[in-house]
């Protein structure tokens, strides 16, 4: 390809002309606050120019934000940005059952970067897949751990093991702002479901299986609701027992 080669495409004046009034991310942000905020919204094109003045400290004024917001919905940069919905992509990838790939949306990995012990930074291997219950849904998640040498320890997501005598223990640093809680096995759970239990245990008296059958039926009840199944359920079996709550649960109070 020639260093010196010429911009003759249409497309290609269009962007560069639109990126010397307009940087290209500056109308990404304004391209996705359009797609995000309803159009019932009166102030709708005053709040996307104060959102985006003050994320990029710029100054531009309604009537600019507009006439971009205009040209958007007219299809004018239609080559510039994709309207792929991502989690949908990503689902539909990693649930095909000819794709072979480690990719899932939730990627549990141990709680800290360095061993605790000597301070080595550790690299990160993948485990094995597990089934992680969130408030609304139960998707597919990746384990991942390492490991010490040095002090012949390994690290999970809420745990560390010493390989001596495969002793595992937990400190309050294993479960200090984690957004799921993992303590080996197939399953692992959302901190919100634990919270949500937690505060139907202290405050309306629900037990254990009196939650699960809760949880199951709501379930049942979003998948029916949602038109995508695919995004609800990824084809695990509703949990018959969550056994490991109990313990958990002693575990966070
Ligand atoms: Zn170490």
């Amino acid at each position: 390809m020639s260093s010196n080669m010429m911009v003759t495409n249409t497309d290609e004046i269009y962007i560069v002309a639109l990126h010397r009034t307009f940087k290209i991310k500056v109308l990404h942000l304004i391209k996705d606050l359009n797609d995000r905020l309803d159009c019932v919204v009166t102030t709708r094109t005053k709040d996307i120019t104060h959102i985006v003045n003050i994320t990029f400290s710029t100054n531009l004024t309604e009537t600019t934000v507009q006439e971009i917001i205009n040209r958007l919905n007219k299809g004018e940069m239609n080559e510039l940005f994709h309207s792929f919905n991502i989690n949908q992509l990503l689902t539909t990838y990693m649930t095909s059952s000819i794709i072979d790939t480690q990719a899932t949306s939730v990627c549990l990995k141990p709680f800290t970067k360095e061993c605790i012990g000597c301070n080595k930074d550790l690299d990160v291997i993948f485990n094995q897949y597990v089934t992680i219950y969130e408030l609304d849904k139960i998707i597919k998640g990746g384990i991942y751990y390492s490991k010490c040498n040095i002090c012949r320890r390994k690290f999970y997501p809420n745990y560390f093991e010493r390989c001596t005598n495969g002793k595992r223990f937990v400190t309050p640093h294993c479960l200090y702002n984690q957004e799921y809680i993992y303590f080996g096995g197939k399953k692992a759970y959302s901190t919100k479901l634990l919270i949500h239990f937690t505060s139907l245990f202290l405050r309306q008296y629900s037990g254990f299986e009196n939650f699960e059958n809760s949880f199951n039926l709501s379930l049942k009840k979003y998948a029916n609701l949602n038109l995508n199944k695919d995004m609800v359920s990824i084809n695990i079996d509703y949990p018959r027992n969550l056994h490991i709550f109990p313990f958990i649960f002693a575990l966070m109070n």
